[in-house]
This record gives C-alpha cells, structure tokens and sequence, in this order.
C-alpha cells in the first residue's frame, strides 16, 4: 500500500506520510520563489544559511557537499557562482592550503538577512496550535528524523548546548575557552558553542538543554 495512491491512503501513518511529503513539497517551492526573487538558487540559498550558521570548521567546500549532499564539484559550483556574485570569498586553510574555507561577504550577510524569513509562514501555523499539539507533533518529528538520520538520510546540524559531547565549563580560565568538545577533544569558546555543528549528538531524553 503507497500514501502516494489516495485510495490507500486511509491510515494515519499514511495520511501523515502523504502530509509531510506535502510539506516538503511547500519547503521547497518556498525556497524555489525566494530563489526567483533574489536570483539564487535553492543551493545557494542552503550555502548562504549554512555559511552563516555552520560552526568555523565546516565551512568549507567539503562541508558544504556535506550539508548540501551533493559531490565536492557540485559544491564547488555553488561556491563559484556564490562568489561571482561576490556574496562568498574562498581562501585556503593556514593550516592546510588544500582546505578551501568559504566566508560570507558583507553583501553575502546581507543576502542572508533577507533570507531569514522563509520559514515564518510555516513557523506561525506551529505557533498556533495549543502548547499539547505542538509537543505531541515535536515528539513525532524527533522520532522520524531521528530513524532519517540513522538510514544516513538526513544529517542534523546543531548547536553544543544539546550535544552529548559537550561539557561545559570544563576548563574555565583557559583562554582558548572555558568549554570542551570531547568529541574533537578542543577547548571551545562561548561563541562557537552556538552555531551548528554536523557532528552534533542529542543529549539522552529529558536531560535539560540551557543555552
Ligand atoms: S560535537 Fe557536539 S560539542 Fe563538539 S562541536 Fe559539535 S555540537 Fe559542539
């Protein structure tokens, strides 16, 4: 039985299936006509948005494949139109010159402003359902996106505070930051701990997030 076939789609787990491929549908198409209006791309609009929200040591082109999942050239495409447009600027890794590192021009922060709101329309129907349903719909999603990530489908980006490999104030007086990510094993500084990360991991249920 596919939700995809409306005689068959009579159970709830269907209905919600079909729902949120719609919704997807709507994400997409809402990306699509900003895109129109800004002349970028989807892609672009993703680079943008994870440029500005990406912790440091991702944004660079093979972060960028990764969070776009597409191949290392299709990345790079997108960071050359980015920067013809003169909204990215690429240079090499101190560290590493084979590591091309991607910022945002000020031109490419303001475009990036104008792309906050993409998802306000969807975020306000949330915002307006009663406190029980927006639990119960939370709860829902976590658990499907959660299943997504395992089969490798989706990648979740976010910040330290709800990381199981945070520890925080680990090391208060030392200059490179009072944080820790056992993780990658490095002190972090305040400001870092709030961008996304991909190799985030959820704290276990009912542990308390305090950014
Ligand atoms: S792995 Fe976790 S603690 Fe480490 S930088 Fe990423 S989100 Fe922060």
């Amino acid at each position: 039985m596919s939700p995809f076939d409306p005689k068959h789609r009579t159970t709830v787990g269907g209905q919600i299936t079909i729902a949120l491929y719609r919704i997807a549908q709507a994400i997409d198409y809402l990306l699509r006509e900003r895109g129109k209006t800004m002349r970028l791309s989807p892609a672009q609009i993703q680079a943008l948005l994870f440029l500005r929200y990406a912790r440091p040591g991702v944004r660079t082109i093979g972060g960028l494949a990764q969070r776009l999942g597409v191949t290392y050239a299709t990345a790079s495409g997108v960071a050359d139109a980015l920067e013809s447009k003169q909204f990215v600027a690429r240079a090499p890794l101190p560290d590493d010159q084979r590591v091309v590192t991607l910022s945002l021009t000020s031109a490419g922060e303001m475009q990036a402003d104008r792309l906050e709101n993409i998802l306000d329309e969807i975020e306000a129907v949330v915002n307006g359902l009663p406190a029980a349903e927006q639990s119960a719909l939370l709860r829902g999603m976590q658990a499907i996106i959660a299943r997504l990530q395992q089969s490798g489908y989706v990648r979740v980006y976010e910040m330290c505070w709800g990381c199981q490999f945070f520890r925080r104030n680990a090391h208060p007086d030392d200059p490179r930051g009072p944080h820790h990510c056992a993780f990658v094993d490095a002190p972090l500084a305040e400001p870092v701990t709030y961008f996304e990360c991909p190799d985030f991991v959820p704290l276990v249920e009912n542990r308390e997030v305090e950014p």
